[in-house]
């Protein structure tokens, strides 16, 4: 593995280890030329994803995207990070065994949604207002009624 400071073209593995409920291996780096350290994971990739978004365009499924995005709405809720990266790993086994190549951007967010919702009510409403795009705020109200989220906590049908 190449050293992202130095450039120098070989590194070596100081620590190997498993990671993210052994879905993952961790291997802290270091570089003989500059000392400088970092870490790589090495993941099983079933097979390359292309994500076809809202808009047309086409892109290579990303999963630090992904956990970036899940990232955002778990933001200081009282979850395990262990617990959110098992989530993430899933998440990907169940894109993967789908068996496809392409796949509409909604797939990926419908899963986040259904994995959030059973694991924090907050984490998954952030996710989805950002994922659903709601226009109005009547649409949101909505759809927080509709889920049995309602903010206000009153029963209001
Ligand atoms: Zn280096």
């Amino acid at each position: 593995m190449r050293c992202p400071f130095c450039g120098h073209p070989e590194s070596q593995v100081k620590d190997s280890r498993p990671s993210d409920d052994g879905a993952a291996i961790r291997r802290r780096r270091s570089c003989p030329e500059c000392g400088g350290r970092f870490t790589t994971f090495e993941r099983v990739q079933l097979r390359e994803i292309t994500i076809l978004k809202r808009s047309g365009r086409r892109t290579p499924f990303d999963r630090d995207k992904l956990a970036r995005s899940i990232a955002i709405a778990t933001r200081k809720r009282p979850i395990e990070p262990d617990r959110i990266e098992r989530m993430i790993s899933q998440i990907v086994r169940q894109l993967e065994s789908l068996g496809e190549t392409e796949l509409p951007s909604s797939v990926v967010g419908e899963m986040v949604m259904k994995q959030l919702k059973a694991l924090d009510d907050v984490a998954y409403v952030r996710y989805a207002s950002v994922y659903r795009d709601f226009r109005e705020a009547a649409e949101f109200a909505t759809f927080l009624g509709r889920e049995g989220l309602s903010e206000s906590g009153e029963d209001d049908r």
